[in-house]
């Protein structure tokens, strides 16, 4: 007999093949109607299609006492132009960021901005981008990608962190490179790290399976970073490593200046919510941009519980 593990695991992975197929991608987002559902059943998660309309979903999630995090969200880039006009829009974010003279967060993938199309141009995008933010109050902060693409990654982390300390980093915990990287980013540069699970597939003798080993991994990564009195932001919204962290935060005595609680908007919001009534920093992460499509099956898949809500979310 099928179980429901069995049914969501399936639902994942068609979630995850429907994510990448293009014919189907075409005739979903070709289709007026059915674009407009996609649309709304994205719009739990996205903070909208445009700049001005993450903005104000910013205010809105402001008001309520978050700090967000925002990225212009967009796939694998083909071509120099495609990535310098990423960096483009996000000159334009983080003109209109500094605008508000706030504390702020801009993250971003390095993909994005051509560094796997050509090393030298995606340099050249992210110091435009290190010197449009460089004494503001915003915080630059690099995404981690596929384990094809670490150390490229932490290698042009490292580069820019010396010249550029508001450059922060982004750690995968499930990879069992994970603690060296860390050492390496503790022992060579300024930034703050945010610490993930890890979200991407590849090969399996270079990951720590999710489940408590992982959890166990997690938290020691962080208490890592906690002893080196660097800023970890906790992007997770597993409950059981909240339920972990928060004691130890009181034991360690770790300043609300060192640590923030960081979650994906429309996923964590309300667990994110209860924290910051408990006095815990709380940050969310929104995207924007007419991307939208393989975010939103990515979340979808990452929960196929999420189904049910997103079709509320379309009929209602
Ligand atoms: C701020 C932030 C930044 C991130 N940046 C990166 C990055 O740069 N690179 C990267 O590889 N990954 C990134 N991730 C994703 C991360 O690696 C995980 O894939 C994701 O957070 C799910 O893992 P988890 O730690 O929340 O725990 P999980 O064990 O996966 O989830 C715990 C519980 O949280 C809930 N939950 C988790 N995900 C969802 C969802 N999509 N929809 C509904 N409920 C959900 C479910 O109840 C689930 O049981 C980021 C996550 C956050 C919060």
């Amino acid at each position: 007999m099928t179980s429901l593990l069995d049914y969501r695991k399936q639902a994942s992975e068609a979630l995850k093949k429907a994510a990448l197929n293009l014919e189907a991608k075409d005739y979903l987002l070709n289709n007026p109607l059915l674009f407009n559902l996609l649309l709304k059943a994205a719009r739990r998660y996205i903070g909208g299609e445009t700049l001005e309309e993450a903005l104000e979903t910013r205010k809105a999630l402001q008001d309520q006492g978050f700090a967000t995090s925002l990225e212009f969200m967009g796939e694998s880039v083909h071509t120099a132009d495609e990535a310098k006009e990423a960096t483009r829009e996000f000159l334009r974010l983080i003109e209109a960021l500094k605008a508000d003279n706030k504390p702020e967060r801009v993250s971003l993938d390095l993909s994005h901005l051509g560094l796997f199309l050509d090393v030298k141009l995606g340099i050249d995008n992210f110091k435009l981008l290190a010197n449009a933010s460089r004494d503001s109050q915003i915080d630059l902060f690099i995404s981690a990608e596929g384990v094809d693409k670490t150390q490229q990654i932490l290698d042009t982390y490292l580069l820019f962190s010396q010249e550029y300390p508001h450059v922060s980093i982004t750690l995968q915990t499930y990879l069992k490179r994970a603690k060296q990287d860390l050492a390496r980013i503790l022992k060579e540069s300024h930034g703050k790290v945010r610490l993930v699970k890890g979200a991407y597939d590849g090969p399996q003798d270079q990951f720590v399976p999710h489940g408590p080993e992982l959890n166990d991994r997690y938290i020691e990564c962080m208490e890592i970073l906690f002893e080196s009195g660097r800023f970890c932001s906790i992007a997770t919204h597993d409950p059981d490593i909240l339920k972990r962290i928060i004691p130890l935060l009181d034991k360690q005595k770790i300043p609300s200046s060192k640590y923030e609680f960081e979650m994906l908007n429309g996923i964590g919001n309300n667990a994110l919510s209860e924290l910051k009534q408990q006095g815990h920093p709380a940050r969310l992460y929104v995207v924007y941009g007419k991307e939208w499509y393989l975010y939103l099956c990515n979340r979808l898949s990452e929960n196929p519980d999420a189904i049910f809500r997103a079709l509320v979310d379309v009929l209602g």
